[in-house]
């Protein structure tokens, strides 16, 4: 029989159920942001989308040549493409801002002043659409880069308009233009402190809904064990007896209880007591598919359900968890005995009530207390298939 030094017991096993959720917890927050993030990539991409629309406005306007109209289209295509492969790839996750705000805003604006470049007469929507980029970049970029994006942005824009000037044979003064940059610039500061504003509130609400999952997780655990509590686990109970009406599918239900644990106390105290708790939970949940549920009924007792799984099978894992649990518990020298459990398991008929389902598997459990204990007893429905 394996023994286990006691002060590695106390070291290891509160955190272990608890770190593994914390793990999951993490990994589901960043699955969940990512997918914030490639729907908002989706969005943005209506602005370059509208942008050429209006570029097709243009063109049949006479206005501006399909040249330009096709270069446009390619760079949309080619850009939009590139991003989304970042995105898909999970490699902007390795960037600071993993939003891609100021690659993509700085994407966007450069290609507008090509087609500035190569059709004057954009000018009227370039300064709108070059605002419109920034007011959905504020509250995302910082302010040093919101600001270098903002200067940037009205300085190739002037050099553009007044190399143009130059060039142009009727040479009247682009007052609009001029005007247009003025309201540009004057706009950049107030959209810096909303930019600011956003940001903080975006933050206060980011950590709220971390702060609502962790309740809701802990919620869910039972506070000695780490694993599911007595709610969590009637409520999936119910969940998983409608996921098999619903699909036709096998369901299995083992209650697994400690054997004398009213000693296990009186021997070694409750302090103890609870350390053997703690090591059973963590024992046979290291054991467990990841789809099997198993959680903290009360006291000394747990449950386990196994959904989509013949009897047989269930019957090879709660035989495992039994025969590990008679090896491995060994809290301290002054524990005169083995631990072990006596298991009830059963399969769920169709159509059956939680509470009949719930009875068959506690008559069984009941009857391995009564065959002597350490054991597994199968209550095999009539219908139970192999
Ligand atoms: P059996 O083999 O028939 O199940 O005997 P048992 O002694 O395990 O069962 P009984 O129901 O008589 O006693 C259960 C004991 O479990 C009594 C209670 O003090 C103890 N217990 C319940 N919850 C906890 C807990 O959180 N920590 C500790 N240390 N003991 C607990
Ligand atoms: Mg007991
Ligand atoms: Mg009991």
């Amino acid at each position: 029989m394996q023994q286990i030094n006691p002060e590695q017991i106390k070291q290891d096993v509160p955190a272990g159920p608890l770190r593994l959720a914390v793990g999951r917890r993490k990994q589901a927050a960043t699955d969940t942001r990512q997918q914030q993030r490639r729907r908002d990539f989706a969005r943005i991409c209506l602005l370059p989308a509208a942008y050429l629309f209006a570029l097709y406005a243009f063109y049949l306007c006479g206005l501006v040549d399909s040249r330009v109209l096709i270069g446009a289209a390619a760079m949309l295509a080619a850009g939009s493409v590139a991003a989304f492969l970042l995105f898909y790839s999970r490699i902007n996750l390795r960037a600071t801002d993993k939003s891609l705000t100021a690659l993509l805003a700085s994407g966007m604006i450069l290609a507008m002043l090509w087609i500035l470049c190569q059709a004057p007469v954009t000018r009227i929507i370039f300064v709108p659409a070059a605002m419109l980029i920034m007011v959905l970049s504020a509250f995302r970029l910082k302010p040093f880069v919101f600001l270098m994006m903002g200067i940037g942005t009205l300085s190739s824009f002037s050099a553009t308009v007044a190399l143009q000037y130059l060039q142009s044979e009727v040479r009247t003064f682009p007052v609009l233009d001029l005007m247009q940059m003025l309201v540009f610039a004057l706009t950049l500061p107030a959209l810096l402190a909303l930019g600011k504003r956003m940001r903080d509130l975006y933050r206060a609400l980011h950590r709220a809904g971390i702060k609502i999952e962790h309740v809701q997780e802990d919620a869910r655990r039972d506070a000695l064990t780490g694993c599911y509590n007595r709610r969590y686990m009637m409520s999936e109970l119910q969940q998983q007896k409608q996921l098999a009406d619903a699909n036709d599918e096998y369901l299995c239900l083992a209650i697994v209880d400690l054997d004398h644990f009213k000693r296990i106390n009186d021997e070694v105290g409750h302090l103890a007591g609870d350390e053997v708790l703690r090591t059973f939970a963590r024992v046979a949940q290291q054991h467990l598919r990841k789809e099997d549920v198993f959680g903290r009924y009360g006291g000394e007792e747990f449950l386990l359900l196994m959904p989509s799984t013949i009897l047989l099978n269930a019957l090879n894992t709660v035989e495992r968890i039994r025969d590990l649990s008679e090896a491995q518990l060994w809290i301290s020298a002054k524990l005169q005995r083995k631990v072990t459990v006596s298991i009830g398991l059963t399969q769920y008929i169709p159509g059956e009530s939680i509470l009949d389902l719930f009875s068959r598997a506690d008559a069984a459990m009941y009857l391995a207390k009564t065959g002597g204990r350490n054991q597994v007893v199968v209550e095999e429905p009539v219908e139970a298939v192999q």
